[in-house]
């Protein structure tokens, strides 16, 4: 018998989740952000979710060529470029497009001229505050100029990632670095591509030839709040089973650490999923669950397989009675936000031995 915990894929919300994305910048072309294994939805899912799509981007090399040999032929852009030679290699073969970010891959570049079958489209990423990746805005003309001279060069693109699109009062805010970013390329003939979710959601004046849309196709709002307002649909939902029933008279804890005490006569749902299936350990007491349909609070310390909620309010629930820990009817950013983080962190974090299912598009 599998354990009752499965990670369902909606199919249906990915095509409506990167519809909306559509419908918010409808003049853009969309790179659909597939990194991290499809930010954990699993890139099967995400090639039949995202048909529409006009290019998948990720960073995995491996995955690239697996979405190639899956049938994906539209445009393929790696968004942290080579990592060595060998990795030209690879996007020459597959015509993989590939991010520039810094000196050593422009000099793979020159080096690798000679074994590349046909000229490989590039896109210069630039800078403008992050400061993780990037080619400061002063070098933009120059390195432009260089791989312009470069016959192994095609198409040339810029792009640049914010730091805060959904937040206008950050220290660094979105129209600060669209502002370097246009003085940067200024005069220089290329597309380019800015928005992030939050760009796409929260900048619709900041026009570009692309957009780069990832955690809003699963579902998850990128500033954590309400995603059903904004319309996105959740693309992925964990659910389980209630596999044992504990009645604790007051007094009595139930897990690790002893953390929970009843007070009262309690009944206590033990759940399929635990820290080893990527549930956070860190989730509060009192972390939405829904069991039955219901909204319960999760009580004691999240251990590796299991984990606890209070069903004193559900006296029919019994064992094998389903639980959502997030998904349809629990949004995931709520779960995120009672473990102090993001609904990224969690999607990504879904371990192997979850099991998945598919919930093909209607
Ligand atoms: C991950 C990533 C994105 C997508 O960001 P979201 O916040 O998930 O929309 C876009 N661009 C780059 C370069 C990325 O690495």
């Amino acid at each position: 018998m599998p354990r009752p915990l499965v990670a369902t894929i909606d199919l249906s919300a990915l095509q409506s989740n990167l519809a909306l994305a559509r419908k918010a910048k409808p003049t853009s072309k969309i790179w659909a952000v597939v990194k991290a294994n499809a930010y954990g939805h699993g890139l099967e899912s995400a090639l039949q979710g995202f048909v529409d799509a006009d290019g998948l981007s990720l960073l995995e090399w491996d995955a690239a060529i697996r979405l190639r040999e899956s049938g994906w032929t539209k445009p393929i852009l790696m968004l942290e470029g080579a990592f060595d030679a060998a990795d030209l290699k690879i996007a020459d073969h597959h015509r993989l497009q590939i991010v520039i970010h810094h000196d050593l891959q422009l000099s793979m570049l020159k080096d690798a001229a000679p074994s590349l079958s046909a000229p490989l489209d590039v896109h210069i990423k630039i800078n403008t505050g992050m400061n993780r990746l990037g080619f400061t805005v002063d070098r933009i003309q120059s390195v432009y100029a260089v791989l312009r001279n470069l016959s192994c060069v095609g198409k040339i693109s810029f792009m640049t990632h914010f730091a805060n699109a959904e937040n206008n009062q950050a220290v660094l805010n979105a129209d600060n670095q669209y502002q370097q970013f246009s003085s940067a390329i200024k005069g220089l003939d290329g597309e380019i591509s800015v928005a992030n979710s939050a760009g796409v959601l929260f900048h619709k004046e900041m026009m570009a030839d692309w957009i780069r849309p990832g955690v809003m196709l699963y579902g998850a709002s990128p500033t954590g709040e309400d995603a059903v307002a904004i319309g996105l649909l959740p693309a992925m939902t964990l659910h389980s089973q209630i596999m044992a029933i504990q009645n604790l008279q007051a007094g009595e804890f139930v897990g690790y650490g002893s953390i929970y005490k009843a007070d009262k006569l309690t009944r206590v749902g033990v759940v399929a999923c635990g820290y080893a299936d990527g549930y956070p350990r860190h989730a509060k007491a009192g972390t939405p669950v829904l069991v039955d349909g219901q909204r319960v609070p999760l009580i004691g310390r999240v251990s590796m397989d299991m984990l606890t909620v209070d069903i004193t309010a559900l006296p029919h629930v019994q064992v094998g009675a389903p639980v959502t820990l997030w998904g349809e009817g629990l949004p995931i950013d709520e779960v995120a936000a009672a473990s102090d983080t993001i609904a990224y962190e969690l999607m990504c974090a879904i371990t192997p031995r979850v099991a998945r299912a598919v919930k093909k598009i209607k």
